[in-house]
């Protein structure tokens, strides 16, 4: 499993772009946790993540990503989370930002924005838990695991639940089949956005809820030595060929 590193990250925390440096210091609203300060430097988009966020990394941008959000397609929000340099090509922080992006297009498209921050606090609690590489060690990618997370918290599953117990595992069911139907190598952001795909038809048909259906090209493919090509589904190739 590769650890989250955040130290040798020089960009924008959120969008990656240059740090810009003020000419003494500026009062600064933290894109995270909303807090203010005062900034040395912040990027040329405008955005101040203060030094605390800046520690907590993905997890941060998870959170400031999804506060913001506005949309109800799940991978609008997943992408620009995905797009920070905070989060890697292929790693479980995966795991948490699919349920995340989940939770906000399912809060707008049912309006029920007001449970968004506790269902994104159960949401990192419980994603954090399933660790890099379950694709290939446990038979399970963690990207099915997190949209089966999304559905648990929102449904308010348990152990001892009865219909929603089996449509969580259901969901997961069906996210992974999609996921295996392709094989490996792993890629977290196809995986991702299978599963996304899987999720909203799934939600759609179940609870009657209509999220956004994703439309997805894949921008990532040139920092993935394992891509599968033109057997990738979201591949420019197969798109445009
Ligand atoms: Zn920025
Ligand atoms: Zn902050």
């Amino acid at each position: 499993m590769r650890g989250i590193a955040v130290n040798n990250i020089t960009g924008c925390l959120i969008c990656g772009r240059p740090l810009v440096y003020a000419r003494g210091t500026v009062r600064k609203r933290c894109r995270v946790c909303g807090g203010m300060f005062d900034a040395d430097a912040y990027c040329a988009g405008g955005h101040y993540v203060c030094d605390a966020c800046h520690a907590g990394g993905s997890m941060s941008v998870v959170r400031a990503v999804c506060m913001a959000a506005e949309t109800d397609d799940p991978y609008e929000i997943a992408l620009e989370i995905m797009r920070s340099p905070a989060v890697h090509m292929h790693g479980p922080e995966h795991h948490v930002l699919i349920g995340a992006a989940l939770a906000v297009a399912y809060c707008r498209a049912s309006g029920r924005t007001k449970l968004l921050g506790r269902y994104l606090d159960t949401i990192e609690k419980r994603g954090k838990k399933v660790p890099g590489g379950t694709c290939g060690f446990w038979g399970a990618c963690g990207a099915a695991l997190g949209a089966g997370i999304f559905l648990s918290v929102v449904t308010d599953s348990s152990p001892l639940a009865t219909d929603v117990h089996g449509l969580c595992n259901r969901l997961t069911a069906r996210c992974l089949a999609a996921i295996g139907e392709l094989g490996g190598p792993r890629c977290c952001k196809r995986n991702v956005g299978l599963a996304l795909r899987e999720t909203v038809a799934f939600v759609r048909e179940n609870l009657g809820v209509s999220m956004r259906e994703p439309q997805i090209l894949c921008e990532f493919h040139e920092l993935n030595s394992e891509c599968i090509g033109a057997r990738c589904p979201f591949s420019r190739s197969v798109i445009t060929g």
